[in-house]
């Protein structure tokens, strides 16, 4: 089965075709900004919206396909933000009308899980979800079902990364530009940590941190930052492992980019006897591989896709309920 699959939830819109589970083809583009209000939807969404044709031809034309060779569609459904999220549902929508093809509604959040097992060998782990806009700590159970262990009570960790570089004038998105300069701190900066139960909260963390601009060196707040955030989410995986007693862990979203919380993981991991699990960098920010490797995973568990006039997005919605269309 070959599915062409659109991603577009927030700065990243993609375009990719995959067959079973293969991925023949990933393109991606990311919106950046240096303006100090940071990303501003309707400007993503014209990113988007002046980009996802130009996209799709090039996706069809690389892999020596026509529509004519695809069977079904997929697109990022929500969570994200309304407008963006907009865009690719009226994308999606014309090309299935056009085409009489069918098309699955796929969840973001379960697609940056989904995306591990096909591509990273994982079949049994804590996965660790980290981006722009959520912290979470998920299992699935059957490989279908998502449980939450923990997560963040207010700003997501990307999100607190992004908001700390804005004020220091990296423009956005910001957390490699935070993990760039906290390699150069030569001091360690004690700020606040708040970990309740299985749950984080990264704004306290936050608003300290950007009171030391002008009086800290910039280096010294980066550091000081990332230990203290990577060191509160350390401790909560720590917990959810224990409890759940999985064999392997893997982080997934943007933010598992950063090398030092890979390494923060990798060590911890070891220490436990539990297989740490790394996602190739392609697919760890956000992509359209991801939403159509999830289709092909809910074709294979006997989910049907729906008709183009029963067509959505959720720019809220619980992974929990990434199955209730
Ligand atoms: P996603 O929404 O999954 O594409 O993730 C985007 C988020 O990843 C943004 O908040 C980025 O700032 C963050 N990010 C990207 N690279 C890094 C990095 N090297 N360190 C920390 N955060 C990063
Ligand atoms: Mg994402």
């Amino acid at each position: 089965m070959r599915i062409l699959a659109f991603e577009g939830t927030a700065h990243t819109v993609g375009v990719s075709i995959i067959e079973n589970s293969n991925i023949l083809i990933n393109l991606k583009h990311s919106y950046t900004t240096q303006q100090p209000e940071g990303m501003l939807p309707r400007d993503v969404a014209e990113h988007h919206a002046s980009l996802i044709k130009e996209l799709t031809l090039k996706a069809l034309e690389k892999s020596s396909m026509s529509m004519k060779d695809i069977d079904v569609i997929a697109y990022s459904a929500g969570p994200g933000l309304g407008a963006p999220l907009q865009v690719i549902k009226t994308f999606a929508y014309v090309i299935s009308r056009k085409n009489s093809l069918t098309l699955y509604p796929i969840h973001h959040s379960f697609a940056h899980l989904i995306i591990a097992n096909y591509t990273a060998d994982v079949d049994d782990a804590l996965y660790i979800y980290v981006s722009g806009g959520n912290t979470q700590l998920i299992v699935l159970k059957d490989n279908l079902y998502p449980i939450v262990y923990g997560e963040t009570e207010d700003i997501a960790l990307g999100n607190a990364l992004d908001k700390l570089a804005r004020e220091l004038g990296f423009g956005f998105p910001g957390g490699k530009y935070i993990e760039e300069y906290a390699k150069k701190a030569n001091k360690f900066l004690e700020m606040p940590y708040t970990v309740k139960g299985m749950d984080l909260s990264y704004s306290g963390l936050l608003t300290y941190a950007l009171k030391l601009k002008g009086k800290e060196k910039v280096e010294d707040i980066c550091y000081g930052f990332q230990e203290h955030a990577f060191a509160m989410l350390m401790e909560v995986v720590e917990r959810a492992l224990s409890y759940t007693q999985k064999s392997q862990v893997v982080l997934t979203g943007g933010v598992a980019l950063n090398q030092r919380l890979q390494n923060m993981l990798k060590e911890m991991a070891e220490d436990r006897g539990v297989r740490y699990k790394k996602v190739d960098n392609e697919y760890l920010g956000d992509n359209a591989a991801m939403i159509g490797v999830a289709a092909w995973h809910l074709y294979k568990h006997n989910i049907s896709p729906i008709k183009a006039d029963a067509i959505f997005s959720k720019p809220r919605w619980r992974i929990e309920q990434h199955l209730e269309w």
